[in-house]
């Protein structure tokens, strides 16, 4: 099952993803809530809910509703640097023995097409294609083998970031959370259509370029070592995005450095997930206080 969260006439709610159209649950199911991290912390009960009002509920074509980020305010988005071996090498940096963990502020979230912003302080803007996760289950102390229990599906990534940052403070967090630099979707595809998460294509083009084009049997830690390790330090809930870590192909990992202008497209795909296409803006030049 796909399920993604999307806006109609102001409205925005959940639905089923079948071929080009969206079924509405808020109308086929009135009874499960409109919001992602809620729906998905009712488990198994919900999901089968879903699945009996997908084949019952009224539909809307895709093309007339905006997708957002399938879960738009998630507890946690907890991400992995330096998670493949030939990545590993273009950014010349060792070979870590226990995951490169951090975290992304959630308001850096973006829609799977939104734009993203070049920010106003700095033109070091890259993107890093990568396999996610929404966990399903509140959970600790995981061990790998039950990992899968607590994964509710797997969503295509772009963790851009502003590489001038990374080297200017010892923390990535900032770096990798600028507004707008975290799209993610286009929806969550559950493990059963998803197939095995540790053996999908991930590639990244940029105006229709391929710039990355590797597979997540590549990674050092899996999706399973993650949650394993990250569940040993934190609970992790219902709704938390987990980002894997991206193949090589990065825009730092060239000579020159191919950084990404306004107007250049990127688009990330996953096998058996989908794509998400983002265009970049120059950050709009105002001061905001609300
Ligand atoms: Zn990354």
């Amino acid at each position: 099952m796909k399920l993604a969260t999307f806006t109609e006439a102001g409205i925005t709610r959940i639905g089923v993803v079948e071929g080009d159209h969206v079924v509405d649950l808020a109308a086929a199911a009135p009874d499960l809530p409109a919001d992602m991290t809620e729906f998905l912390a009712m488990g198994e009960d919900g999901l089968a809910a879903a699945r009996a009002a997908a084949g019952r509920g009224p539909r809307l074509p895709l093309d007339a509703v905006t997708l957002e980020a399938p879960v738009p305010r998630p507890g946690k988005f907890l991400a992995v640097g330096l998670n493949y071996a030939e990545h590993i090498r273009e950014m010349g940096a060792a070979t870590p023995a226990f995951p490169s963990c951090f975290a992304k502020m959630r308001t850096c979230i973006n829609r799977p097409f939104g734009e993203v912003h070049r920010p106003r302080v700095s033109d070091s803007l890259d993107y890093e294609g990568e396999l996610g996760l929404v966990i399903g289950r509140r959970c600790r102390h995981v061990p790998k083998d039950r990992a899968p229990e607590v994964v509710a599906g797997y969503v295509v990534v772009n963790d851009f970031t502003v590489r001038e940052w990374v080297t200017k403070t010892p923390q990535v967090v900032i770096p990798k959370s600028f507004d707008t630099h975290g799209p993610f979707g286009p929806w969550l595809v559950t493990p059963d259509e998803a197939g095995d998460p540790n053996r999908l294509g991930v590639r990244t083009w940029v105006n229709g370029e391929l710039r990355q084009d590797g597979n997540t049997s590549d990674m050092t830690f899996d999706c399973y070592d993650l949650i394993e390790i990250l569940s040993r330090a934190v609970t992790l809930e219902p709704g938390d995005v987990l980002t894997t870590g991206t193949p090589p192909g990065v825009g730092e990992g060239f000579t020159p450095k191919r950084y990404l202008r306004p107007g250049d497209v990127v688009k990330v795909e996953i096998e058996t997930i989908g794509a998400i296409e983002n265009r970049i803006v120059d950050e709009p030049e105002e001061t905001a206080v609300y």
